[in-house]
């Protein structure tokens, strides 16, 4: 553990549980009136059940259902997800990933943990970790096998590295069989993961399931 904190120091006046620890400084700010707390729980709702992977999907989906959609959205990904309503406060750019058979695309951090918050929601444990981070440009392959996707041999694997300037969204493939689907039912086939590379949309059987 290379950042590994002592908890013996004096100066260790929080208590050690992340979630203790994060409450006990909400409230030295809100004592200090350094943070309104009505603030802090607006942030967190809007992260928890309103901001969420649904915003991607519902993009990923309106791109297969919409070739005029997914022109306007290869040529300008920022300008088109923020005229969604989507894509978050910060000011990042958003650059879209398109899968094919040939190429498959996946999505890293290996700086920290840059994500695109406001069309996923909250990242996944595993995508800050340093083993996702460090293996997924070595051998993401590996990665996908751990995920439980197998590709193709001859699909190629590209990552995209995030930056804090720029964030990546995989669009997937169109699973087979969606055929005349609208776009809600579309949408309800494209999990998070699928939006990250590291899973694939659910096939129609999956979701039926
Ligand atoms: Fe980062």
């Amino acid at each position: 553990m290379p950042h590994d904190h002592h908890h013996d120091h004096p100066h260790t006046l929080l208590p050690s549980d992340p979630a203790l620890r994060v409450k006990a400084l909400e409230t030295i700010l809100a004592d200090k009136g350094l943070v309104d707390p009505k603030a802090v729980d607006e942030i967190i709702d809007l992260y928890q059940n309103r901001i969420g992977p649904q915003g991607g999907a519902s993009v990923v989906a309106k791109a297969w259902a919409d070739p005029a959609f997914l022109e306007a959205l290869r040529a300008d990904p920022s300008g088109v997800i923020a005229g969604m309503g989507l894509g978050g406060r910060q000011a990042e750019h958003v650059m879209i990933a398109e899968n094919t058979p040939e190429r498959h695309n996946m999505v890293v951090c290996t700086l920290c943990s840059c994500y695109p918050w406001g069309l996923l929601g909250i990242p996944p444990g595993w995508y800050k970790s340093d083993a996702y981070r460090a293996r997924v440009v070595r051998d993401p392959r590996g990665v996908l096998a751990e995920f439980g996707v197998t590709l193709p041999e001859e699909t190629k694997i590209r990552v995209w590295d995030s930056t804090a300037e720029v964030r990546y969204l995989v669009i997937p493939m169109r699973p087979a069989g969606t055929e005349g689907w609208d776009e809600a039912r579309l949408a309800a086939l494209v999990t998070r993961d699928s939006m990250i590379g590291t899973g694939l949309p659910l096939s129609p059987a999956e979701a039926s399931a």
